[in-house]
């Protein structure tokens, strides 16, 4: 089954009770039990079902079949936000002492949620490119995973995925790749190496903009060296699929972040269409991105113009598709609200992945707390428009944008 037709005919649209086409919400906290034998044997894992919300619930489980099935993957955990998904999966595996390497631009969210496990005894250690020879050269004996961003937004640097897990592997480090940019409409991490997938499913996965979610995906092939992920020595008999074994019923469990069973459902049906959105996404964004690019003292960065130092990844990992985000300089952060301002199409709004367009100022809003550094890393400057490009007709978006570009000049 190819992509679209997966996600109408897959696994995660079938064996519903009575036979609905939808998952149906199981909108409760806690599941009934004709008898406390039957509840004992869920506990023990010796009967399947569900008991509490908390540690698992049919509409999440469709949801994260879901989306475990269009990336490769042998199994999903659903979260509450995108940033859960990044604490469970790290902490799953992490411990006081050991050591990160990811790749620079991430999320401003990570970098601080990084941040915020440095007091917690976990280093994480800056790569500027993420490639093979750089992780090769900041591996020791402390690292205990290779954290990357597909596509990071809105510098678009896109990470070469097969070499940095080849290099990963080799020291026996798992790779994590946070995809939520790219989506497994554009590329799956998990069949060119990366051993674990996550998103905020509150991006393009949903699309809608209606729920806060994120999802962990685990490709199930990585060999575990349990001497050195100590805390998944205790689930050794699982072999490779100790991760999510220790993620599910320990971890996740206990640091309490499942997604709401309206949410999964909200994002499942969202994810219906993810084929037919990403492509138009995808069209509206490079004709947009090729029309800005045309109007004098306007360079925009985006995947599939010839200049971008990351264009032969569009066919070699993405697809040939460059993605939803683009950003263009405007010259100075005044011209850059006044253009924004003068938008008609685009939402003011600090998101992404939505069908609708939307545009921001991220250095005075998402990168209002990091340093100039940080910022510039991630190709966030003074004067930096951060477009995420919606499902509107082309035409009315470049129109739009280029009556606000050329209404707003350079002042003199
Ligand atoms: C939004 C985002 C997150 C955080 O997800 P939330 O759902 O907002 O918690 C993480 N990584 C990337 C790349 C994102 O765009």
């Amino acid at each position: 089954m190819l992509f679209n037709t997966k996600l109408l005919h897959g696994k995660s649209t079938q064996g519903f009770e009575s036979g609905q086409i939808l998952p149906p919400i199981s909108q409760v906290s806690a599941f009934r039990y004709e008898s406390m034998e039957d509840l004992e044997k869920v506990f023990d894992h010796k009967k399947m079902g569900y008991a509490y919300t908390r540690i698992g619930n049919p509409t999440l489980g469709a949801f994260e079949q879901r989306i475990s099935e269009l990336e490769g993957g042998a199994g999903a955990v659903s979260c509450s936000s995108g940033m859960s998904a990044i604490s469970s999966a790290i902490l799953a595996i992490c411990e006081s002492g050991d050591e990160i390497i990811a790749g620079s631009g991430l999320y401003g969210g990570t970098i601080g949620l990084l941040h915020d496990f440095e007091k917690l005894g976990i280093h994480t250690v800056y790569a500027d490119e993420l490639n093979g020879g750089s992780v090769r050269s900041l591996i020791n004996e402390k690292t205990r995973l290779v954290f990357a961003e597909l596509i990071s937004n809105p510098s678009l640097k896109v990470v070469p995925v097969a070499e940095v897990a080849e290099a990963a592997h080799e020291a026996s480090i798992p790779l994590f790749v946070d995809s939520t940019t790219a989506t497994p409409f554009i590329a799956r991490p998990l069949l060119l190496g990366a051993d674990v997938v996550i998103h905020s499913t509150s991006k393009y996965l949903n699309g809608g903009g209606n729920s806060i979610g994120g999802i962990i995906v685990d490709g199930g092939k990585f060999k575990w060296d349990f001497s050195k992920h100590t805390s998944l020595a205790e689930y050794k008999k699982y072999g490779p699929m100790a991760f999510s074994v220790r993620l599910r019923t320990d971890i996740w469990e206990n640091l309490g972040g499942c997604m709401a069973p309206a949410n999964a459902f909200l994002s499942y049906i969202g994810t219906d269409t993810l084929g037919l959105r990403m492509e138009k996404i995808c069209d509206n964004a490079d004709k947009l991105a090729h029309a800005l690019n045309k109007i004098p003292g306007i360079e925009v960065n985006y995947l599939t113009l010839p200049q971008h130092p990351h264009h032969n990844c569009v066919d070699s990992q993405l697809g040939g598709y460059g993605g939803g985000i683009l950003s263009f300089r405007a010259g100075s952060k005044e011209r850059a609200f006044a253009i924004i301002n003068s938008l008609k199409y685009a939402y003011i709004a600090s998101n992404i992945g939505d069908i609708r367009t939307l545009v921001i100022h991220p250095a005075s809003t998402l990168y209002v707390q990091a340093s100039r550094e940080e910022t510039e890393a991630a190709g966030v400057y003074e004067d930096t428009i951060r477009v995420s490009v919606g499902i509107e007709d082309a035409e009315d978006l470049i129109d739009d944008f280029t009556q606000a570009i050329q209404n707003n000049p350079i002042s003199t």
